[in-house]
Formats: C-alpha cells, sequence, structure tokens
C-alpha cells in the first residue's frame, strides 16, 4: 500500500445498530486532491475521525503516508487536519494562537501564515472567540497549513466561506498545496468545487464506497447516451455491458453508461434511430448518479 497516502481496507465502524462505515477500501495516491463525498450521515466524518485516532475502528485496516494503523507522534507531525467544527481556543488572539501553534511544530512556516492571513483578512489582534464560523474555518486552515504537512485532511473546509474565501481556498491555497505535491482527502458536499480542484473522487453512500476513480476516468467512462428511436425502443437496452440505468424523457430515451461507450453506441446503432446524442456528465450528476439516485449502489 505504499503507492498511497492513504488507505483503508475494509475498514468498519458500527454505533449500536447504525453502520456508519461498512468496510471500505480507500486509496488516495500520493499528490492528489481526493474529493471525498457523500451525502449526510454516510460516514465521511467518522471515517476521517477512525483515521485520525480519534475513533476505534471495530474492524479492518488503514494506514497514512509510510505508517499502518492510527497515527504515531512522529506520523501526525506529517498531517495537517481541519475537523468539521474547528475547536480553536477562544480565549486567544490570532497573533496568540499563532505562536502557541508554532512551538509545537519545529516545521512552521511563518512567512506562509503570514500571507495566507493576508489572503483571507483575518485580523491578527482579535480574540478568536469572537470570530464567525467561516472566519474561524479559515484560520483552522491557515494552522493546518503551517507546517507545511505532507497529507492534508479537510472535512467541509469551505462550509460558512464567502464566495471571496472560497475562491481564495481553491485557486491559491489548494493550488499552491498541489503545486508542492502534497496530498488532500477533501470531504466537501460542494461539489463544484471539487470538480474544479480534485483529480480523484471517492462517493461513499450509507457506509459503502459507491464509486472510486480519477477525474480522468470519470470524465471518459461515466456518460449518458439520449437516443430518439424510430419505432418502439428495443427490450434489450438494459442489457448492453455497461448500461446502469434507463429513463424516459419524452420521446427519447437516456442510458446512463459506464465504462466504454462503443460497445453501447454500436448496439443502438443496429435500429434505426431519429437522433442519438452523448452527453458528459458533470461531477454533480455522477454524484447524483452514485449517491443519490435509488436502488443504484
Ligand atoms: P455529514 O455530511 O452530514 O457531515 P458524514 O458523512 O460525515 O455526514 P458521519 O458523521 O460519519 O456522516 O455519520 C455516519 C453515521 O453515523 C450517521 O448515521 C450518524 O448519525 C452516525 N454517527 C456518527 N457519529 C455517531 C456517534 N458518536 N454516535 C452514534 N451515531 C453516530
Amino acid at each position: 500500500m505504499k503507492d498511497y497516502a492513504l488507505w483503508t481496507e475494509g475498514l468498519r465502524k458500527q454505533f449500536g445498530k447504525t453502520r456508519a462505515v461498512d468496510g471500505i477500501d480507500l486509496q488516495v495516491p500520493h499528490g492528489s486532491i481526493y474529493a471525498f463525498l457523500g451525502p449526510n450521515g454516510a460516514g465521511k466524518t467518522t471515517t476521517i475521525k477512525m483515521l485520525l485516532g480519534l475513533l476505534r475502528p471495530d474492524g479492518g485496516k488503514f494506514g497514512l503516508l509510510d505508517h499502518e494503523g492510527p497515527p504515531d507522534p512522529r506520523t501526525l507531525a506529517r498531517i495537517g487536519y481541519v475537523p468539521e467544527i474547528p475547536g480553536l481556543y477562544g480565549f486567544m488572539t490570532t497573533r496568540e494562537l499563532v505562536d502557541f501553534c508554532r512551538r509545537l511544530h519545529p516545521a512552521w512556516d511563518h512567512d506562509l501564515v503570514d500571507r495566507y492571513l493576508d489572503l483571507f483578512g483575518l485580523p491578527r489582534d482579535r480574540k478568536v472567540g469572537g470570530f464567525s464560523r467561516g472566519m474561524k474555518s479559515q484560520l483552522a486552515l491557515v494552522l493546518a497549513l503551517a507546517h507545511r504537512p505532507e497529507l492534508l485532511i479537510l472535512d467541509e473546509p469551505t462550509t460558512g466561506l464567502d464566495p471571496l474565501a472560497r475562491k481564495n481556498f481553491l485557486q491559491t491555497v489548494l493550488a499552491e498545496v498541489a503545486q508542492a505535491g502534497q496530498t488532500v482527502l477533501l470531504s466537501t458536499h460542494l461539489l463544484e468545487d471539487a470538480q474544479r480542484v480534485a483529480d480523484t473522487v471517492g462517493i461513499i453512500k450509507s457506509g459503502r464506497l459507491v464509486l472510486q476513480k480519477s477525474m480522468d476516468e470519470i470524465k471518459a467512462g461515466e456518460k449518458k447516451v439520449r437516443v430518439v428511436f424510430q419505432h418502439q425502443p428495443p427490450p434489450w437496452l438494459q442489457e448492453i455491458p455497461g448500461v446502469r440505468g434507463l429513463e424516459q424523457e419524452g420521446s427519447a430515451v437516456v442510458l446512463t453508461v459506464t465504462g466504454d461507450i462503443s460497445v453501447v453506441l454500436e448496439r443502438v446503432r443496429t435500429v434505426p434511430l431519429f437522433a442519438l446524442e452523448v452527453i458528459d456528465l458533470s461531477l454533480e450528476q455522477v454524484f447524483h448518479e452514485y449517491a443519490t439516485a435509488p436502488g443504484r449502489s
């Protein structure tokens, strides 16, 4: 598993009768920005907490960087983490908190901290307790990045950020992180953001990983084919290899296809057609197909 900056094998966690994480195999390549997606309650935060040693798994294995199991202090020093709700010492000012964290990390990059505090326009001398949710998220991000971690784990980091802060995060911070070859596990509900920055995507639904692919594989291998037949649609459409779903849209039949589309086109063209169109799917549509459409997991 040393090809991956982060991996899990059959990772499981149950709360009472709820199978929060039900045997997932994550594979996050070194240097990738991995969008970890899923509807509310899918198991993203539970997974992240297990990875960081904050929750004990009920089964399975996992590793971060070159360490197997919950990170030891040496591995933790190479990881940056921004939780869903950042717990920052509210009685400190930004400056005091930065100084406090700086003492914990020998590899602290103070110039980077200064630059990002300016980028987000965060006040140095105000108490953090009085910050808005978005300001706290921004500060948590800056602190998580300051020791230039090899692996960044971000649990919904853009929730509560205004459009400018979100743009700064995506276009400056994440771009710099990607350029430096750092790996990012990014849990988010903002699919447009994920589409823009991620090169790998994992979708979790009810504790199970329902899709894990590179963005290129998704672009090449997840399509819709819209067909208007001259006569009744043939009954074998669903049986063509790669066809995952079929919907009627007015006079057209729309096929959802995974994998090699040429097989589907070849078969469909054996019957008389009025029109045929291949449609690329956005990440939002792919998410809908895998995570929210009924019976598709
Ligand atoms: P969201 O997108 O809403 O943040 P998520 O994908 O992060 O959701 P989790 O927070 O991991 O989902 O929750 C997965 C499931 O586990 C949910 O059904 C949740 O109610 C349950 N769960 C999580 N933590 C606990 C807990 N401490 N006790 C009981 N159930 C829990």
